[in-house]
């Protein structure tokens, strides 16, 4: 019995801003730990946060080179969680206005004769800022908490579930990991978190429903991109001709094991 891959990316590109999204503060990276987050980053009482025209300009110029619709107003909300990382309770991102509506990119999926070019469509970018980071090593057992990085400008790029198999996942994330440097928004630097993705996995009978899909959380290379998704669908076409059922979930890819695992 044959079975339908059904791939959707969401994808955080770090923006080559000076300074972060809604405070003056540097966006450099390598720093000692919390000597470049302000009180701004931290939301502590009677802050304003004031919008860096640069992340904008930067979303703009990615919603052109994709052909999208870009709004001329957006607006930022609050997305309401405590996390260790976010020890001020909630993000500023765009949820119902979002700055980039749309657009798409054409991608070329492997090499040689068998290669074929595909078009995959956006749904939407947003701007949003950064969280902390959690150390969890040189701490005898504890975990440390780096704020640096909030509030640093990211540019999430949304795909609709276009995708059919981990090759063409992998040729559009390189696709938009050229792109957003090529047009000078973003350094594309993975090792250092500046370009990131999660996967959305599900499978189907050819032709049916939408499955419920689980998504792989943080993919900072186009190898363990291929490795995590393999894995994930061989585990979900599994469990469902054993009879199993999907349950929706954020998992983790381990590249020790080769396995995903849930994460929350
Ligand atoms: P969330 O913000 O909760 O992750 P979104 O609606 O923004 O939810 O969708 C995230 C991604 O999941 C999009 O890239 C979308 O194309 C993809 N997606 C949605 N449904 C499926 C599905 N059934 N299978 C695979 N990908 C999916
Ligand atoms: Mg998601």
């Amino acid at each position: 019995m044959n079975w339908e891959i059904v791939i959707g990316l969401e994808t955080h590109a770090q923006l080559k801003t000076q300074s972060k999204i809604f405070s003056g503060a540097s966006t450099a990276f390598g720093a000692a730990p919390n000597v470049q987050a302000c009180a701004v980053d931290l939301a502590l009482p009677g802050v304003l946060p004031v919008l860096n025209k640069a992340a904008v300009e930067c979303a703009i110029r990615f919603g052109l080179s994709v052909g999208a619709n870009v709004a001329p107003r957006s607006v930022f909300a609050r997305k309401n969680y405590f996390y260790p990382d976010l020890p001020k309770g909630y993000q500023i991102s765009q949820f119902e206005l979002p700055v980039v509506i749309g657009g798409q990119l054409a991608i070329q999926v492997g090499q040689g004769d068998k290669s074929y070019e595909k078009i995959v469509h956006l749904t939407r970018a947003h701007l949003e800022e950064d969280a902390g980071k959690s150390l969890h090593e040189d701490f005898h057992g504890k975990s440390g908490i780096d704020l640096n990085r909030a509030g640093t400008p990211l540019l999430e790029i949304v795909t609709e579930p276009d995708m059919c198999s981990s090759a063409e996942a992998v040729a559009y994330a390189k696709a938009l990991h050229a792109l957003v440097q090529w047009i000078g928004i973003c350094d594309g630097n993975m090792q250092e978190g500046s370009f990131r993705c999660d996967a959305n996995v599900s499978v189907r009978r050819p032709g049916g429903l939408l499955g419920t899909r689980r998504e792989i959380k943080n993919l900072n290379s186009f190898r363990f991109m291929q490795q995590a998704i393999d894995y994930e669908v061989k585990w979900q076409i599994e469990t469902l001709e054993d009879g199993g059922r999907i349950e929706q979930a954020t998992v983790l890819f381990d590249p020790d094991t080769g396995e995903t695992r849930a994460m929350r």
